[in-house]
């Protein structure tokens, strides 16, 4: 039964506070994981400010990688010293998880935001005892240890740096995802990525390593879009009510084969569809407060363009990460650039920084 330091989150927007909590021992599926580095994700923060009510207080966390320390009875996927990147968490049985749809399992919420296993109980608790939700992404990994299930762990490879590899688990596979299993563009092929953030380079790396010949990187912040540009982007726009007509310039007049919305604000939905080709294809990744809506002229769609959602990357995890970490092995796909490493003792500092874009994948390595 470790007991450990985490970061807590008490209230909505507040802060997260270091704390030493205490954590159950593993359940027939689940494995105990030592934490070495855990990303921190858009989610992470739009959870603390309660856009989704998992309740409070909470241990949040969910781009969690470490050292497999201990498994339930049942578990054969690992055993303890293994290395493993921790995704999300669906159910297994329903129609799409069977059909390996895992984003779109309609447990999808439940098993990530509801804080607490499946049977509604958590297996964390406070100094007093009190029940602090955790099971965060089936990690809550803002900790030196996560439980997380035999599902949602993802064995990698030991002779890569562990600490880098959590934000695999969530941010960057949503963006690579979003492009290589999602859109699927051609060699040849022409993507707009709309928002340079981790997510939204991730996509652009990816559109690189599948041979998109035209990438159009938009965001408002000049020094990501040079990144952008060093990781892949052949071309850079400074998002305005110009955007449209500046791809569709850069495309012969078409537009875009495939786009992908990565900011969740509507009137850049509309930027991102309106700036596609007759019958190319938007994604939509960014994420909005529930009951946000968008507006599209309906002629703009009814000419073939479609529109659709797309959650982790269409990514079933324990084929798709060690795909990532390959490339990156390979030197293809180069997302450490995004990272900057804080303690967890730091966190507060890795949101704010987080907050006002100064660092695009903070990394948080607990037990420093
Ligand atoms: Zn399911
Ligand atoms: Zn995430």
């Amino acid at each position: 039964m470790p007991d450990m330091q985490a970061a807590v989150t008490r209230e909505k927007e507040g802060p997260f506070t270091i704390e030493r909590v205490t954590l159950e021992d593993p359940r027939d599926n689940e494995v105990l994981v030592r934490i070495k580095g855990v990303g921190m994700c858009h989610t992470d923060l739009v959870v603390r400010d309660q856009y989704f009510p998992t309740p409070l207080p909470a241990v949040l966390g969910h781009e969690g990688a470490g050292v497999v320390e201990k498994v339930g009875k049942s578990v054969t996927k690992v055993a303890p010293g293994d290395h493993v990147v921790l995704s999300y968490a669906s159910c297994g049985t329903c129609a799409n998880c069977q059909r390996g749809l895992y984003g779109y399992c309609p447990d999808l919420y439940g098993r990530n935001f509801s804080g607490a296993r499946p049977d509604g109980s958590s297996p964390c608790c406070g100094q007093k005892g009190e029940r602090i939700s955790s099971y965060f992404f089936a990690q809550s990994s803002f900790g030196e240890y996560a439980l997380a299930t035999e599902r949602n762990v993802v064995k990698i490879a030991k002779d890569v740096p562990l600490e880098i590899m959590g934000p695999l688990g969530c941010g960057i596979q949503t963006g690579a995802g979003a492009v290589m299993n999602a859109l699927k563009p051609g060699a040849g092929s022409s993507i707009a990525i709309f928002g340079a953030g981790s997510v939204g380079l991730a996509a652009i790396m990816a559109a690189k390593v599948v041979g998109c010949t035209t990438i159009i990187a938009v965001d408002l912040n000049d020094q990501r879009l040079a990144l952008a540009r060093d990781l892949g982007a052949t071309h850079t726009l400074h998002g305005d009510a110009e955007t449209v007509e500046a791809i569709q310039a850069l495309t012969g007049g078409e537009g875009v084969q495939f786009s992908l919305e990565c900011t969740g604000l509507p009137q850049v939905v509309r930027r991102a569809v309106d700036c596609l080709r007759l019958t190319g294809i938007c994604g939509i990744i960014g994420v909005a407060p529930l009951g946000t809506e968008f507006k599209l002229d309906m002629n703009a769609v009814l000419f073939g363009r479609t529109v659709r959602g797309i959650i982790e990357g269409d990514s079933i995890p324990d084929i798709f990460i060690p795909q990532l970490v390959e490339l990156w092995k390979q030197g293809r796909f180069p997302f450490d650039r995004l990272i900057r490493f804080y303690p967890l003792s730091e966190i507060e500092e890795a949101a704010h920084a987080s907050e006002r874009g100064e660092v695009l994948k903070a990394v948080l390595l607990p037990g420093q």
